[in-house]
């Protein structure tokens, strides 16, 4: 049995209060509503982690995250934010090379690879990102793209670190379009990474690594997206602003 992880991406959204508001919504939908199988993780601006964590409090199964943190361990490096930091501040979760900081800060392979490990090493989860663009997508290339992607970034890590790594496949042209990929497509991906990750790290961890989809998933489409049988649960960004989508989405499961 895999876990089943339901993570929202706030992206660079909510201001204190209404990340306080969003926050004691979810959890108290949580709780009120007996949801406990489904582990659910904030994944939220940086300022907002302390408040977050504090209203989470001791219900069992919500996490709060990050977005990114700093491939160096500490120093002069302005405005950046270390794992080390993010672990101090009781952050459970980082998202690492979400197909936005690739796009706009020009992270790559290599580079997230370092990240990855950093937040290994402080203790944090890593949620990898990795998905193809429209035109790799319309070319057919995607599987081995994407395939390449947990190459450069994961493989070399040790068993032992790569079983704490939750992965979550995001066809960009699916994030915040309003377009998802099928269901169909999103076991196929699935399912390919799972065997790209046995073939390195054998069939036993690739069975137990948690791989999640994400791009446009909604209360209307989770249900068939989380039926799969290699996706393992959902990062979501813009259905995870609104307490009462996001919850559904995770009901759903
Ligand atoms: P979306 O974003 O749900 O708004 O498509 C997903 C993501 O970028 O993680």
């Amino acid at each position: 049995m895999r876990k089943k992880i339901i993570a929202g991406n706030w992206k660079m959204n909510m201001t204190y209060e209404e990340g306080q508001k969003l926050t004691s919504e979810i959890v108290n939908m949580y709780k009120d509503e007996s949801i406990s199988d489904v582990e659910v993780v904030l994944n939220v601006p940086f300022p907002h982690i302390s408040t977050v964590k504090k209203l989470i409090g001791s219900t069992a199964n919500v996490f709060v995250g990050a977005q990114n943190c700093s491939d160096k361990e500490e120093g002069a490096y302005t405005g950046e934010v270390s794992a080390k930091i993010l672990k101090s501040f009781n952050t459970d979760f980082v998202i690492i090379g979400h197909s936005e900081r690739r796009e706009y800060f020009n992270e790559e392979n290599e580079l997230l690879a370092t990240k990855v490990k950093k937040a290994l090493e402080h203790g944090l989860t890593p949620i990898f990102c990795c998905g193809e663009s429209l035109d790799i997508r319309t070319a057919g290339t995607h599987i081995p793209n994407v395939k390449f992607q947990l190459t450069q970034s994961l493989f070399d890590l040790s068993p032992e670190e790569m079983s704490k790594v939750v992965i979550a496949y995001e066809p960009i042209w699916a994030i915040g379009t309003g377009k998802t990929a099928t269901a169909e497509e999103a076991q196929e991906m699935h399912l390919a990474l799972r065997r790209h990750i046995a073939s390195k790290f054998g069939k036993d961890l690739a069975n137990k690594t948690p791989i999640l989809y994400g791009g446009s998933m909604k209360p209307g489409n989770a249900k068939e997206l989380l039926s799969k049988e290699d996706v393992d649960g959902g990062l979501i960004g813009g259905a995870s602003l609104k307490s009462r989508d996001f919850v559904d989405i995770i009901k759903s499961y």
